[in-house]
């Protein structure tokens, strides 16, 4: 049992809290612990401060035990907070999406870097997110290319219920669109961009994972059968028949994928145009394919 938290100050019950998070072997534990205090009193960090000399209340403690309490139990901040920031947007999520992550901040990048390099189409941007979770990577670029249209297919109904959500708070809901469907599939019209974060774990690799990823982010967000190349296997051909004549296909790739999925891009008609974007850590993350015009 720990010593309560009420009654003692705000800044007292954030150091006690990293303490307890640094034995937890959590990684960043001082941030952890100051977003969850300024979640549980409702403070942003300059109101953290400001506050610092403050006794917390016994309600206040509460919320922030509970808290400390899922975070130790490895579940990440972003779920018990329930909202990401991605690409400087506020998305809400659920048990049901991933927490989209910053590695895919580099597929958004290379689809706009290779966009921008080529003169403007006269009709509007047709783009397409294959397996589009909270509508991460479509609402980034949407967010990005202000007269685009835009289409988010996922397998989990939960999942575009929350994609739907975050785009109607975002103000992109006359642009967006979201229906449930097998990667590609129910696809009919074509696309100027597509783009895909599927899932691309190794079956046998999800038991190694962090228990943040593997106990809570939706396994069929993550598993990517036996050699991980599942998902790529199915949509790239399905994203080549979907593409417009000079369209891109832009999609994230696990850390040692980028070879096969080219591959996989050429087999399909796809040419190499950009080579693979490295995210922060220089791995290779996002790979793109181009339809070109017959
Ligand atoms: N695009 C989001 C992001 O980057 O944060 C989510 C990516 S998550 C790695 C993969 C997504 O693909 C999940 O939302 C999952 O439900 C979806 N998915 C898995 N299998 C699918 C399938 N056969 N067809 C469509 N979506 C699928
Ligand atoms: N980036 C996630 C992880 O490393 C995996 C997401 C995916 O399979 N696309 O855990």
């Amino acid at each position: 049992m720990t010593e309560s938290l009420a009654g003692q100050t705000v800044e007292t019950v954030r150091r006690k809290l990293t303490a307890r998070f640094k034995s937890g072997a959590i990684d960043q534990a001082e941030l952890d612990a100051r977003i969850l205090v300024g979640a549980a009193l409702g403070l942003d960090l300059t109101g953290l401060i400001a506050a610092a000399a403050r006794p917390v209340t016994s309600d206040q403690a509460m919320r922030l035990e509970d808290f400390a309490r899922r975070r130790l139990a490895g579940e990440p901040v972003a779920r018990i907070l329930g909202t990401k920031e991605f690409w400087g947007l506020p998305l809400q999520i659920s048990a049901a999406t991933l927490v989209p992550r910053p590695d895919t901040e580099t597929v958004v990048e290379l689809a706009l870097e290779m966009l921008r390099a080529e003169p403007h189409p006269e009709r509007r941007l047709r783009i397409a997110d294959i397996g589009t979770g909270s509508g991460a990577i479509l609402l980034a670029l949407l967010s990005e290319l202000t007269d685009a249209y835009g289409i988010g297919t996922d397998v989990s109904v939960a999942a575009l219920r929350i994609a739907r959500r975050n785009a109607a708070r975002l103000g992109f809901a006359s642009r967006a669109a979201f229906i449930a469907c097998d990667f590609a599939a129910a696809l009919s019209e074509s696309f100027d961009l597509m783009v895909s974060n599927p899932p691309y774990i190794r079956s046998a690799d999800i038991a190694g994972l962090a228990i943040e990823v593997r106990d809570h982010d939706p396994l069929m967000a993550l598993d990517g059968g036996a050699d991980g190349l599942d998902a790529y296997r199915a949509l790239i051909p399905q994203a080549a028949r979907r593409l417009a004549p000079g369209g891109i296909l832009v999609v994230e790739a696990g850390h040692d994928q980028s070879g096969d999925i080219e591959e996989l891009m050429t087999a399909a008609g796809l040419t190499q145009q950009k080579p693979p974007k490295a995210d922060l850590a220089g791995i290779r993350r996002a790979v793109a394919g181009r339809k070109l015009p017959p």
